[in-house]
């Protein structure tokens, strides 16, 4: 029987139907007063026995000119409702293309129609000839390695790989490999952001259409409009697109004959669905590719963590190791700029600002790199180095300025800010990676002297979320830095990915420390990936240096900390190191891959609501269920990072446990008592609340 989307109801509902329906089936259902789609989850010869048959309502049509989902997609769609702990219709319907939703069986059944002659009229025409651009090019011997070993053993592998060292071609001759092996296998390939499906999609396309068709490689992401979506998620659950190529909704993809699954920059946080069901993608690969014994690729110069710990000899993950850039080309060379020796208060130090400047008088391109992602604040002194410890935890203690204080996310401690530094009594304490906010404007007085070869006076772009909203924006911003209009570009993490910008021969992290001291663990390991990726910007200008030979790039970081183990791991493009210390400071506070976490999060009108709502949820489940609570450690409540969006005030609640199934035993008793608590007329002010498993950072 079908399940319909809505977030209160979790289990499947029961409807009548003429004639057996095979499970998968679409449907559509009325639900309440409105018509929805449903999804067959099993079809039985008589109502449940717990439902009169009299209040059995029919379903209103059966769209099974489409053939039903498999098995194992129902299964992919059951353990991440049960996992992530969401309703079952809610993940299932959320899974498929939006545009099903609103299309009656007659419409759907016209639409099946056309796409079945249009298929009939590609076949016709017969596979296109080859051209220059599918010419692949011979492998070097660590790709070759690499798909040997990939090709003689199950997997999953994490392909650990330097930028540029060619992990993308592996990609495509594995795919290559599988669809000349098998007829009718399928492969996805998942991309962490939507502009970089398009230059990806065109690489496998030229590879694959010559010899497989135009239908052969679809894209599938939130910035396609419903239609567009509907065709290529039609065309990969017919099977006829034999590559999938998408973000992480496309994990959700039907694909009757999935051979090989690779999630590409594995540590990407735009893995992670933020909202709704709050699944991580590549986790979900993992377990589809288990489910349904395809081979599961990941991919990354930095992997994540967990995933370099599971690679680890022994682990559940095989290791490759490509560490040769194509080409030879050399790394951007780290430097390193210690900011407490550079005027005080000086956002850019003078000798950056040289190096910029002789940049832009030789033509070449620089690229700032702003950390501003909402890292919590950590408050610190700059004279003595002082930081806002919590003293009952490791972690540090979150600058709130609604309210001035201190808190600790891990315990919930709470002090009121401190007047001056509690060490050396400095008042000029501040918030860590602050200041940045003018860069641009500062940048351009500090160059006003300058002149590009052309005489001009040199161009500064800024591309961040806020610059590039329109519709666009983005892409006319980066033909112009390609096409070298540009001499400093400024910009967020979001400029730091994938983007060839082949003439930038110098990279700077300005304000970096914020990440070092951020009370989020996941933080430092984001800040080492992005200056990675950042730095592989830079060295990629070597390629196609004005002269044919290799340009010197260069990595500047200002920081108050140079010595910072993070920093010299970086030096010397060392990620095995950084991970190792990592992993022993997450071993010893028992973080995740050694312990689980899952957050309980509250929203209300005030923060007091909010709150109580998550203090009477942990005291609900010492009470009602002391065998599974016993399992977890349940922490106090604390506002969010971001405590107050559009009027709504956010808390959070930490669970943690040693044991993945204890604290999944655990979430799974407490979801009906939450259920309840929120009925009582004293948590009415509680707007919603969620459950959010392995949580990204808390
Ligand atoms: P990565 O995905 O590891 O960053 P890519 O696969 O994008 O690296 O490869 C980097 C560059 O090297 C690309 O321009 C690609 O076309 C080229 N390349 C990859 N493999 C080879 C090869 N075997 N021979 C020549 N060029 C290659
Ligand atoms: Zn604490
Ligand atoms: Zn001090």
């Amino acid at each position: 029987m079908p399940s319909p989307a809505h977030t209160a109801i979790s289990g499947p509902l029961s409807y009548a139907c003429e004639r057996p329906l095979a499970p998968g089936t679409l449907v559509r259902v009325p639900l309440g007063r409105s018509e929805v789609l449903g999804v067959v989850w099993s079809c039985a010869a008589q109502p449940p026995a717990n439902v009169p048959a009299a209040s059995l309502r029919s379903i209103t049509a059966d769209l099974s000119g489409l053939a039903p989902l498999s098995a194992a997609w129902r299964q992919l769609v059951e353990f991440t409702a049960r996992y992530y702990q969401r309703g079952l219709g809610e993940v299932a319907v959320a899974a498929l293309p939006p545009a099903l939703r609103s299309l009656d069986a007659e419409q759907l059944q016209r639409r099946l129609q056309r796409r079945a002659a249009a298929a009939h009229d590609t076949t016709a025409a017969g596979p296109r000839r080859g051209t220059a651009d599918s010419e692949p090019p011979p492998l070097s011997a660590q790709q070759q390695a690499a798909l040997a070993q990939i090709d003689a053993e199950p997997g999953p592998f994490l392909l650990f790989g330097a930028t540029g060292s060619g992990k993308t071609e592996v990609y495509l001759r594995s795919a290559q490999a599988l669809l000349e092996r098998d007829a009718s296998a399928q492969a996805l390939v998942l991309v962490p952001e939507i502009n970089l499906t398009p230059q990806l999609e065109a690489r496998f396309s030229a590879r694959f259409a010559p010899r497989w068709g135009g239908d052969a490689v679809v894209s599938l992401h939130s910035a396609m409009t419903p239609a567009q979506r509907l065709r290529a998620w039609l065309l990969a659950h017919e099977g006829r697109a034999r590559i999938v190529l998408g973000t992480r909704l496309a994990v959700f993809a039907s694909l009757p004959r999935l051979g090989l699954i690779v999630v590409d920059e594995e540590h990407d946080p735009s893995y992670r669905q933020q909202e709704g069901a709050r699944y991580s993608a590549r986790d979900l690969a993992l377990y589809r590719g288990r489910l349904e014994q395809a081979k599961v690729i990941l991919g990354s110069a930095t992997p994540s963590i967990e995933s370099w710990y599971h690679s680890r000899p022994g682990g559940r993950y095989r290791r490759i190791d490509m560490p040769e850039r194509i080409g030879a080309a050399p790394q951007a060379q780290v430097r390193r700029i210690d900011m407490s020796h550079q005027p005080r208060g000086a956002v850019l130090s003078p000798p950056l600002v040289e190096a910029i400047a002789e940049r832009v008088r030789r033509g070449e391109q620089s690229l700032l790199l702003l950390n501003r992602r909402g890292y919590a604040p950590v408050l610190h002194c700059p004279d003595c180095g002082w930081k806002s410890d919590c003293p009952h935890c490791s972690a540090h203690q979150v600058f709130h300025k609604i309210d001035r204080t201190l808190r600790c996310h891990h315990c919930g401690f709470t002090q009121r800010v401190p007047r001056a530094c509690p060490s050396c009594g400095n008042l000029d304490i501040a918030a860590l990676g602050r200041g940045t906010e003018r860069l641009e404007e500062h940048l351009a007085e500090r160059l006003a002297d300058v002149r590009r070869p052309d005489g001009q006076p040199p161009r500064i772009l800024r591309i961040d979320a806020d610059s590039t909203r329109a519709q666009g924006a983005l892409e006319a911003a980066l033909d112009q830095v390609h096409a070298g209009q540009i001499d400093v570009l400024v910009g967020t993490q979001m400029v730091a990915k994938g983007h060839d910008f082949r003439r930038i021969t110098l990279v700077a992290a300005v304000n970096p420390d914020g990440a070092l001291f951020s009370s989020d663990f996941r933080a430092a390991e984001r800040l080492f990936a992005l200056l990675v990726q950042a730095a592989g910007r830079a060295g990629r200008a070597g390629e196609s240096g004005p002269l044919g030979q290799p340009a010197p790039s260069e990595m500047w970081v200002q920081t108050f900390h140079p010595a910072h183990p993070l920093f010299e791991a970086l030096r010397r493009y060392d990620y095995p190191a950084f991970a190792e210390s990592e992993l022993a400071e997450r071993q010893a506070a028992q973080l995740p891959p050694f312990g689980h976490q899952a957050l309980l999060r509250a929203e209300a009108r005030s923060q007091e609501a909010a709150q109580a709502f998550l203090t009477a949820a942990a005291a609900r489940a010492q009470a009602e269920i002391p065998e599974y609570a016993a399992g977890v450690t349940l922490y106090g409540a604390v506002p969010q990072t971001i405590a107050r969006v559009a009027r709504v005030e956010r808390a959070q609640l930490l669970v943690e446990s040693a044991s993945r199934r204890a604290l999944q035993a655990f979430l799974a008793a407490w979801r009906p008592w939450l259920l309840e608590l929120r009925a009582q007329p004293e948590h009415r002010a509680v707007i919603r609340w969620a459950i959010d498993v392995d949580p990204p950072s808390i």
